[in-house]
């Protein structure tokens, strides 16, 4: 079976692909040779998912889904959320995205975030949408080079080092992306009896 994963992040598509069941395939949007960027204009992190979902859907006509990721900080109100990949500006840099964070929580002890997931499929008959969460604490500098974006600050509840620090594998033992994935497993399962 082959599954359209509508986004150009090869970080995430890795992800995505380290969980998926034998037999199934998983195809970006560089396979499908589009390099147009999807707009991320919604203002929440299910719209945002939802609309990537059915772009895709309907300039291919092929069931696809999508991801939309926000890093919600407690003492930011929600912060950045769904401004996450902007949230230092236009150019989406990590590492002053990281600043940013890092400069905005200088003087605040609580450092309690979570990451939030919305992945979305849809095939034209149905939507169905799927979310992971994942609490935590935003360290005080960044540690480690696996992973992407955010994952140098992130540690886990109950862990002693940041997301960048672990391998893939240990990544998706808590991770809000591999939590929203087998929701969605478990409902093309389900749908495919
Ligand atoms: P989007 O879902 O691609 O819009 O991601 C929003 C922002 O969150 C971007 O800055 C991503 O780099 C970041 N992000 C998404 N998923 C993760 C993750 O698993 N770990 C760390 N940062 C992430």
């Amino acid at each position: 079976m082959k599954i359209v994963f509508a986004s150009h992040n090869q970080k995430k598509a890795a992800e995505i692909r380290s969980v998926l069941p034998t037999g199934m395939t998983l195809l970006t949007l560089h396979d499908l040779e589009l390099h147009e960027e999807i707009p991320e204009d919604e203002p929440t992190i299910e719209g945002n998912s939802a609309f990537k979902a059915n772009w895709v859907l309907q300039r291919f006509g092929l069931p696809c889904f999508a991801d939309d990721t926000g890093l919600e900080v407690m003492a930011l109100n929600g912060a950045p959320g769904v401004h996450s990949a902007r949230y230092a500006g236009p150019e989406r840099s990590d590492d002053a995205n990281m600043d940013k964070l890092l400069n905005a929580l200088a003087q605040e002890p609580n450092r309690s975030a979570q990451f939030k997931t919305v992945m979305t499929y849809c095939d034209g008959a149905i939507q169905q949408q799927f979310t992971g969460l994942v609490k935590g604490v935003i360290a005080t500098e960044k540690s480690g080079t696996e992973g992407f974006g955010y994952d140098p600050l992130f540690i886990p509840e109950d862990q002693d080092k940041t997301f960048a620090q672990m391998p893939l594998a240990e990544k998706n033992l808590y991770s809000h992306r591999a939590r929203a994935m087998a929701q969605f497993l478990a409902f093309l399962q389900a749908k495919a009896v």
